[in-house]
């Protein structure tokens, strides 16, 4: 059964030509069989996965079909759970027992979902390996030598690693997509507010948004409907009812003008991967879609905008982490020193640097200088994409700037790291839904090194998820990249 999409699970444990108790017991063993050279999860829930699966038997026992019946979930560990232990891969919050559940995930148990662990993530979300985690390595299934990407990274290799059917995952400026596209997966950034962030440990408030990752299409937009809409308990939550997505699902891109981004040629990042893209742009032509050019003059500047931002809020996110109502708490001899060891040893390097930055862009005399401009240039940004969806219905673009690359491999320079997000952080900046799909394979020119997956952008108009899906659906469709061919070691299981 865990062979089988999330889709395929769920119509038979809602047929009862499995149980979901039965289900969850495969997917243990598999967990069991692959974390030593995965590491996807931090924390395993079998107890409360048991009992939830026990549950979800009962309820089809009794006349329920649930649209998630059964399905393995892997739940990033950003996001509360109640009774597990939370830390969002930080040492100021090991051990800490989330007292509730966050909303999303909350709708996906209520679906039938089964979560089986909690996954790794760079510390606070912040990073593009999970090498800033401060609990644990995670390691990409296509090259057990190389990061899954990030923050999302345990999200992402649990299941492209076939340890859970699907997983939460949230996105900043490219935490869902970034991983998705290193893990040969499909992961999905909604429209800011689509989804609850009630429950979800704050990074930057105004950028944060929860997602699905999945091995189909299919099966994200499935678990995209069950995650989205209004929830009174997050004030930025949209009130719009959101459009329900798996129904739309299509088989060709007829109708649809699909804009090239000009600022955002290919051909920078090698031969052998703008080849890759080029062969996507054409099989999207070939699907029916009509190919424009559009322009996103400002992106350029996306990296220094979302690098005032979101650290501006994170510092002052973070600034409830002083070992008084969350996880260990350091010595002193007076409240400010107990304040300053419980940070100096809780949080990690990455996340230091992002509070000094962030602080230092809200300090007075500086915050019209770094904060004010950035928030400018944001709204440039935004129009900027009112301005190219004008012209097209959704923009095709690289999910990444390399594939998965070797642990270390950007170890000393903050700002490498930062490059990975280049071409999702715009997205982010304007809220836009936005996803990344698998679309070839490239061996990043390394000797030696092997194939690994690469993904295919497309980014939506605000609230067009729908859209979205559908396409996306199409292309993968048409060239099953991932679905026909699985990370090696892995084979057995599609
Ligand atoms: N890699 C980016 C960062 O480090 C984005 C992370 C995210 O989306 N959470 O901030």
């Amino acid at each position: 059964m865990i062979r089988r999409s999330a889709t395929e699970i769920a119509a038979a444990v809602n047929a009862r030509q499995a149980a979901a108790v039965e289900v969850l017991e495969a997917q243990l063993a598999r967990v069991e069989q692959m974390e030593p050279q995965i590491g996807a999860y931090l924390a395993k829930t079998e107890e409360l996965a048991r009992a939830c699966a026990r549950r979800v038997d009962e309820r089809i026992a009794a006349g329920a079909s649930l649209p998630l019946a059964g399905v393995p979930l892997a739940v990033k560990d950003n996001m509360c759970l109640a009774g597990t232990v939370t830390t969002a891969g930080s040492k100021i919050l090991q051990g800490w027992v989330a007292p509730y559940t966050a909303t999303a995930v909350q709708r996906l148990l209520d679906a039938g979902c089964v979560p089986v662990g909690k996954a790794n993530l760079d510390e606070f979300a912040m990073g593009s390996s999970c090498e800033n985690s401060a609990l644990g390595t995670t390691r990409n299934p296509w090259d057990p030598e190389r990061v899954p990407g990030g923050s999302s990274g345990g999200s992402a290799a649990a299941v492209a690693a076939r340890e859970a059917a699907l997983a939460t995952a949230s996105d900043t400026g490219g935490s869902i997509r970034e991983p998705a596209a290193f893990c040969g997966v499909v992961g999905m950034k909604p429209t800011y507010g689509r989804v609850s962030r009630y429950g979800l440990i704050a990074f930057a408030s105004s950028l944060d948004q929860i997602g699905p990752i999945a091995r189909t299409v299919e099966d994200a937009a499935r678990m995209y409907d069950v995650m989205a809409g209004h929830d009174p308990m997050d004030s930025t939550s949209l009130p719009r009812p959101a459009e329900p997505t798996a129904g739309g699902l299509r088989r060709d891109l007829h109708g649809l003008r699909i804009g090239l981004v000009r600022e955002f040629a290919t051909k920078d990042l090698g031969e052998e991967i703008d080849a890759v893209y080029q062969s996507a742009y054409r099989q999207l032509a070939a699907l029916g879609a009509e190919i424009v050019d559009v322009a996103l003059p400002h992106a350029e500047y996306g990296l220094a905008t979302y690098y005032l931002i979101a650290p501006a809020e994170a510092s002052s996110n973070l600034a409830r982490f002083d070992g008084v109502r969350y996880g260990p708490r350091g010595n002193g001899t007076n409240v400010q020193e107990m304040y300053a060891r419980t940070r100096a040893a809780g949080f990690g390097p990455e996340v230091k640097r992002r509070i000094l930055i962030g602080t230092y862009a809200l300090s007075s005399g500086y915050y019209d200088a770094y904060y004010v401009r950035a928030q400018k240039a944001r709204t440039l940004m935004a129009g900027d994409f009112e301005k190219a969806f004008g012209a097209c219905d959704l923009i095709a673009c690289p999910a990444a700037s390399s594939p998965a690359f070797p642990f270390g491999a950007k170890g000393d320079d903050p700002v490498a790291m930062y490059l990975m997000d280049f071409y999702t952080i715009p997205m982010s900046l304007a809220g836009l839904p936005a996803l990344s799909v698998p679309c070839g394979f490239a061996s990043d020119g390394t000797a030696g090194a092997r194939e690994l997956p690469l993904g295919l952008q497309l980014v939506a108009p605000l609230y067009q998820e729908a859209r979205l899906f559908g396409a996306a659906h199409a292309y993968e469709q048409a060239t099953r990249f991932t679905l026909d061919r699985a990370p090696a070691g892995l084979e057995g299981v599609r």
